[in-house]
């Protein structure tokens, strides 16, 4: 329990100090907890210290997690691959998706999306780097895509995701992260509402900080290592 509320505080204050250094607004990049392979007593501690936003990638596990936490005011969010057939759990049980990168999949979502609640909030995630068998829209098609999903009843378009190209090289990933942001400045003309810019990991989270992220996913910086178990 400490011991997650003080990474929490120290995940956060990193945020902040990479704010600052890069002259944005504080308080402008959201954290989103990866809790993929971490149990809901684990959420729990999380949510305890002020934690609201997770992230999950696979679709059966979450459902367990937000079974089990239901009544608190956690926002989750779905970040895997998505399968044709899961989207109507998905619709049903998530407030955001950012791994949506077909227009049938968020059709789907949209379709699939109950009535009696807010509109699904839709990330469409972008191939930043163009790397085979990697999931996400290439960046050619990012336009037409984000012109259909816009017009989607159930759907809120809310902006990018994207995962860059793995590495150490500092120059390299800030590079896929200029390009992201200029993909997004890009969207926000023909979509003024559009906010969200999600990307940064545990691993380059202040990188992609500096270059316009306002959304960054952490899993093992507050969490730990996942597992031998884990994925
Ligand atoms: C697992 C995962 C993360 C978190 O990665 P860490 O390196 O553990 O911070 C972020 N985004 C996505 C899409 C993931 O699958």
């Amino acid at each position: 329990m400490i011991e997650i509320k003080k990474r929490l505080l120290n995940i956060t204050a990193a945020i902040h100090d990479a704010e600052k250094k890069t002259q944005r607004t504080p308080n402008t990049v959201q954290l989103l907890a990866v809790s993929k392979t971490w149990p809901a007593e684990i959420v729990q501690q999380a949510v305890d210290a002020g934690q609201y936003h997770f992230g999950e990638n696979y679709l059966q596990e979450a459902l367990t997690k937000i079974n089990a936490l239901s009544g608190s005011n956690i926002v989750w969010h779905f970040i895997g691959p998505i399968q044709s057939n899961k989207t109507k759990d998905i619709a049903q049980n998530f407030d955001w998706v950012q791994s949506v990168d077909r227009f049938k999949i968020a059709q789907r979502l949209s379709n699939q999306r109950p009535e009696n609640l807010a509109k699904l909030n839709i990330c469409i995630q972008v191939n930043i780097d163009n790397e085979i068998s990697k999931s996400g829209v290439s960046a050619v098609n990012l336009l037409p895509l984000a012109e259909q999903i816009s017009q989607l009843d159930h759907i809120q378009l809310r902006g990018l995701m994207i995962i860059p190209t793995k590495t150490d090289d500092h120059q390299q990933q800030q590079l896929s992260f200029q390009k992201a942001r200029l993909l997004f400045d890009q969207l926000a003309t023909i979509y003024p509402n559009i906010d969200t810019l999600s990307m940064g990991m545990s691993a380059d989270m202040a990188i992609a900080i500096s270059q316009g992220s306002t959304m960054v996913r952490i899993g093992t910086g507050l969490f730990g290592q996942r597992g031998a178990l884990n994925h």
